[in-house]
């Protein structure tokens, strides 16, 4: 099997094979970039080769010495031998872009006697800039030597001859090399000579650095699968460190940040690889390029157009300029905040670069959540003490305690303490702690920093190089003119303005946001599904009709009676001890919820609404503690002794699978009916001032067919008295019920005979399925999902194998009954999109979820829908 392709062997559309930076480098040469030459190990070798011992030594050392015989003959350089000296840079290049996750190692080829050819043919400061930087990415890569333990070395050696590496006479260059070298043997290892030793080796590191334990994480947090592998890119080296007439640089097509439609990017002088986004230095913008070398500037702006167009999207370029000449060494779909995605789609279909559909995919939902993410109140602004000022790097508002390391930020966080990760800079070991920071700050680097580039990447809010803050790591200390802040100390951060304020700061969230309003006005289109809201109280209800819902699949009603008023007529009632006191109870209780549901009907007004009748067990409405049953005696005029008692008796010893939902309805079905006189007095008065209000009941629990019989005869009949009583023409209105019993599923066809409506509760079924107590699941959950049991929690996301098929045999039973009955979800997982696309899958309706949840849902339903395997050919 072929496992080597040469760039120009290769193309866009091979990322499975020659992984994502193979694949561009290999489209690029086709475009007739200026791509040094090279060639890609394939990702399948890296699979065989993580798999298969010997793999390497008998299937692919002479595939790759020929490739490096072929790339000696394409640039009339040699590898092995003699001058000109050919040196190679050794990336990975996986299918997904993991900025930074995985190994390269620059300069290959160098040893101790070419580095004098090397010397000679060019400058000695320059060669030996090379080989100290090939015998330190060596280290770490292969042998896990710290990179810093390199710079110490050469910061040593710089002050002890008092001058720069750069103006090292070779003596003294060799000195700083023997004492790099000396650091291998510390730990008995050598640093090859011979090249092909070196590159052997190299991509065998390369190889195994998919398996390292920071893209492992990167994975997980990205849901990249485990067995791709990576590709290896074996290239002709340029030099960006060959004098002041050469650079390396990092730039977007468009501002990665807001999605302006214009170039954005940093580049340093004399500098190689990554030094831009290590933050080492402080690069420039890419503007000033233009002075510098108008030719390599214009030649660039002329590289990204084209670039531009042919991916059709956004792009993140590397590029090094060698002597005024400039090479381009990558290109990507560049990482984008949540706002620039919104402006870049939306800019490419106005510009008819791409479709409405393209630009549903081209958005995600988390970022549609990020954009309806907190700023900080305007008006805590106005009095908010300002420390220091950097660069806007990913938007947000957030405030924590700082913390200086990676570690800490974890400790703070188990302990349940929101904190802002503050370093100088961040290199790819912090990834944990940042994860589980609000914020992240950084002194020095630049927009395209690795703090800048991951805390994007995770909606995180981030402010990079805030130079007037001096960050002491060491002593837990950060200076900012004559103030101190130290471990521990709140700050509030403003990843949108690049502003960071002393003290903990109130954030607010934008409702109105009109691109993404028009984004989600095109997924509506699209979508199958539709979305509904979670909500019982006005303002949810109100939020919910602004983010879009497009009706109520889920008003809980027991979350009505736990108002102050109300929880002591709700507590009269389960106490009553006779017909009459319960009466009282029943018809204040009426009272509230007429008024509850006469204001949440009119907002849904034609909209549906699905109100379900009181579910939990009794006994959750009573008190606990001594003081407020002693109080609630009071109140109710009765001795606490017998309180305690009744209390006693209501207690049980499994409330979740006790005395609820339809079984109370049946056991007390005076309260079902006063809530269904509650919402019909309610719509019968709306519709006679003109609304047009339908109400929907939902029964929740049932597991038999004659359960739903039974209540539902008590509904209708109460429901018929009350049309009869106000003297009005019957206006359609549906009973319909929960699913969220296994049994329930399994005689989905019976139940449909009786309800109008079907609506998945996805926790409870999820519960009564798995037998995991929602509310006890917390003290395992973890230990599962660090053993793999478990990949993640199947309240969140729906467990597709398991509670998925029972769904899905309850649709396919209930539209054997009624093939048009109306099916819904309501459970928690209503917001998920992996969840989303599977009920895209079985014949989902709509699902139910939080007001704040809605947007995100709407693009996922609509991505579920043009995702759907089913209408695969659906042209985009
Ligand atoms: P990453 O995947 O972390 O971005 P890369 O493989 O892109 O790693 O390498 C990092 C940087 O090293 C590149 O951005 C580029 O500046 C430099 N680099 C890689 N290959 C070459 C090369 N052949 N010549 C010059 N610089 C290179
Ligand atoms: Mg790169
Ligand atoms: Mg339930």
């Amino acid at each position: 099997m072929k496992q080597i392709y040469r760039f120009n062997e290769g193309n866009a559309d091979m990322k499975d094979l020659l992984g994502g930076k193979g694949a561009n480098l290999a489209e690029m040469t086709s475009l007739g970039l200026p791509v040094p030459a090279g060639f890609t190990i394939a990702t399948t070798a890296c699979v065989q080769f993580l798999k298969q011992e010997n793999y390497f030594e008998q299937n692919l050392k002479k595939d790759i010495l020929e490739a490096i015989h072929q790339l000696e003959n394409e640039t009339g350089k040699s590898f092995l031998t003699n001058e000109p000296i050919l040196l190679v840079s050794v990336r990975s290049g996986a299918k997904f872009s993991m900025p930074g996750m995985m190994d390269t190692i620059l300069n290959l080829g160098l040893n101790d006697i070419k580095v004098k050819a090397f010397a000679k043919l060019t400058d000695s400061s320059f060669a030996y800039d090379c080989y100290r930087r090939l015998i330190q990415m060596f280290g770490d890569v292969v042998y896990g030597i710290a990179k810093e333990s390199f710079d110490k070395i050469l910061a040593k050696y710089e002050a002890s001859f008092s001058k720069n590496a750069t103006d090292f006479s070779i003596i003294e260059q060799e000195r700083v090399i023997e004492a790099y070298k000396d650091l291998y043997y510390i730990q008995q290892k050598e640093f090859p000579q011979d090249p092909i030793e070196q590159l052997f080796i190299a991509i065998k590191a390369v190889f195994h650095s998919w398996e390292n334990p920071r893209a492992k994480v990167y994975r997980q947090l990205h849901d990249i699968p485990f067995n791709l592998g990576t590709a290896v890119n074996i290239q002709t080296m340029v030099f960006g460190n060959s004098g002041e007439e050469s650079a390396t640089g990092v730039a977007f097509t468009r501002n990665p940040a807001t999605g302006e439609k214009k170039l954005f990017g940093e580049f340093l002088r004399n500098a190689q690889g990554e030094d831009v986004v290590a933050g080492i230095r402080t690069p420039q913008p890419l503007s000033e390029l233009k002075k510098l070398q108008p030719n390599a500037y214009t030649d660039f702006i002329h590289y990204a157009e084209i670039l531009e167009s042919r991916y059709r999207d956004m792009q993140n370029i590397e590029f090094t300029i060698d002597k005024g000449q400039l090479f381009i060494l990558q290109t990507r779909n560049g990482k984008r905040t949540a706002q620039a995605a919104l402006s870049i789609a939306l800019a490419l279909v106005e510009d008819k670069v791409i479709t409405k559909k393209e630009a549903l995919l081209q958005v995600t939902p988390t970022m549609v959540e990020q954009l309806i993410h907190p700023v900080f109140d305007p008006k805590a602004l106005e009095e908010a003490s300002l420390l220091a000022e950097g660069l806007p790097a990913s938007p947000g508002a957030a405030s924590g305690q700082i913390v200086f390391t990676a570690e800490k930020a974890k400790e703070f966080h188990e302990k349940g303490r929101k904190v802002v990760l503050v370093r100088q800079e961040t290199s790819p070991e912090d990834i944990e702690g940042m994860v589980v920071s609000e914020a992240i700050v950084t002194s020095r680097g630049g927009m395209t920093s690795h703090a800048a580039v991951v805390a994007r990447g995770m909606g995180t809010c981030c402010v990079a190089g805030c130079e007037a803050l001096t960050v002491n790591e060491e002593n837990l200390m950060i200076t900012c003119d004559n103030q101190v802040l130290t471990e521990g100390d709140i700050i509030s951060v403003d990843g949108s303005t690049g502003r960071i304020y002393q003290s903990k700061l109130q954030t607010v969230t934008p409702i109105s946001n009109q691109k993404l309003q028009l984004l989600l006005s095109w997924a509506d289109e699209q979508a199958d599904l539709s979305v509904r809201t979670n909500a019982e109280t006005l303002q949810d209800l109100t939020a919910a009709i602004d983010f879009g819902a497009s009706g109520i699949g889920l008003a809980r009603t027991e979350h009505m009676f736990f108002g102050e008023n109300r929880i002591l007529e709700m507590r009269r009632l389960i106490l009553a001890e006779d017909d009459q006191e319960f009466e009282v109870a029943l018809q204040r209780l009426l009272h509230f919820q007429q008024d509850d549901f006469y204001h949440m009907l009119e907002i849904t007004n034609e909209k549906p609404m699905i109100v379900r009748l009181l579910d939990p067990p009794m006994h959750e409405f009573l008190p606990k503690d001594e003081q407020t049953i002693a109080e609630l005696a009071a109140s109710l005029n009765k001795s606490p002794t017998k309180i305690n008692k009744q209390i006693n008796q209501l207690h049980e010893t499994n409330p979740m699978l006790g005395h609820r939902g339809c079984r109370l309805g049946i056991t007390e079905a005076r309260i079902y009916q006063m809530q269904v006189e509650a919402i019909f007095t309610s719509a019968i008065q709306l519709n006679q001032n003109g609304y047009n209000v339908k109400p929907e009941i939902m029964i929740p629990l049932i597991a038999e067919e004659k359960e739903l019989i039974e209540v539902k005869r008590s509904l209708l009949q109460t429901i018929e008295d009350l049309f009869k009583k106000y003297d009005v023409t019957p206006f359609p209105f549906e009973i319909g019920t929960m699913i969220e019993l296994p049994r329930a599923c399994m005689t989905a066809d019976q139940l449909a005979k009786e309800a109008d409506f079907f609506s998945f509760g996805t926790n409870d079924l999820t519960q009564m399925t798995y037998g995991f107590s929602r509310d006890d699941i917390g003290k395992f959950l973890s230990i599962y999902k660090e053993k793999g049991i478990l990949p993640e929690d199947p309240f969140q996301s729906l467990d597709q194998t398991g509670v998925g098929q029972l769904i899905q045999t309850a649709v396919t039973k209930a539209r054997q009954t009624k093939s048009d009955m109306k099916i819904g979800v309501c459970g928690e997982v209503g917001g998920d999109p992996q969840s989303i696309a599977f009920f895209q899958q079985i014949g989902i309706d709509y699902v139910s979820c939080s007001a704040y949840r809605i947007p995100a849902a709407r693009l996922a339903c609509a991505q579920a829908t043009l995702n759907d395997c089913r209408f695969a050919k659906v042209t985009l």
